[in-house]
C-alpha cells in the first residue's frame, strides 16, 4: 500500500556506543540490564535503558517531508490516515494473538527476534501514522499528551489509586457517599 509510512521516515540511528553503554535512568534505582540476546534493534530490557532523543517534533517534520516530496499531502486526510493508524493497529495485535502471558510478558521473553523486530517495526507504524493523523488534525501531540497526563493525574490521584486499577469513578462515588453520610443537604445543593 502506498500510503503505508516507511519506517526509516523519521528517527535518528542509534549509535554503536549507545547500543554498547546501556545507562538505566529509571529512578527505581534498578541497575543497568544488559541487552538481552543478539537482537541488534532498539528493543530495551526492563527496566528500560534511556531512550535515544527523538523528538516527536523531528518526526512530523521528517513525516511531511515524506509524503511531500512524494506528493502524498492528496492521500493524508484525517479519515484515511484513521483509518490506516486502526490497520497497523491490528497488525501489532495480531503479533500478541493468542500468545500465552508467560511469552508475551515484560520484555517478551518468548519471542523471537524476528517477532521482536516485526513488533518494533508495527510499534513504529503506529506512531507514525498517529503523529501524521495529529499533524493533518491541527494537534500539537506532545503538548495534548503531557496536558493528558496532568488531567489523569488529577482523575487519578495517587494516594487514592495506588495499586489499584478499579476506575476513577469508583472512589469518586466512594467520595460523594461519605460527603452524603456526613452532610446530605451540602451534597444535595452541589
Ligand atoms: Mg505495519
Amino acid at each position: 500500500m502506498q500510503q503505508e509510512a516507511a519506517p526509516q521516515v523519521g528517527g535518528r540511528p542509534v549509535s554503536a556506543e549507545e547500543e554498547q553503554s546501556p545507562t538505566c535512568t529509571a529512578k527505581c534505582g534498578a541497575q543497568p540490564v544488559p541487552p538481552e540476546g543478539s537482537h541488534p534493534g532498539p528493543f530495551q530490557s526492563h527496566p528500560p535503558r534511556q531512550w535515544s532523543d527523538v523528538t516527536l517534533e523531528e518526526l512530523r517534520g521528517r513525516l511531511a517531508e515524506f509524503a511531500l516530496e512524494r506528493d502524498w499531502d492528496q492521500y493524508h486526510t484525517p479519515r484515511n490516515l484513521i483509518l490506516a493508524l486502526v490497520g497497523e493497529t491490528g497488525e501489532l495485535c495480531e503479533l500478541f494473538q493468542w500468545r500465552p502471558e508467560a511469552e508475551a510478558g515484560r520484555g517478551l521473553p518468548g519471542f523471537s527476534d524476528q517477532e521482536r523486530q516485526a513488533v518494533e517495526e508495527e510499534l513504529a507504524d503506529v506512531l507514525l501514522y498517529l503523529l501524521r493523523l495529529s499533524d493533518m488534525c491541527g494537534v500539537d501531540l506532545g503538548r495534548a499528551a503531557l496536558s493528558k497526563i496532568l488531567k489523569n493525574a488529577a482523575k487519578y490521584p495517587a494516594a487514592k489509586c495506588h495499586g489499584s486499577s478499579a476506575k476513577y469513578t469508583a472512589y469518586v462515588r466512594e467520595q460523594g457517599q461519605r460527603q452524603q453520610e456526613s452532610c446530605p443537604q451540602e451534597v444535595h445543593e452541589q
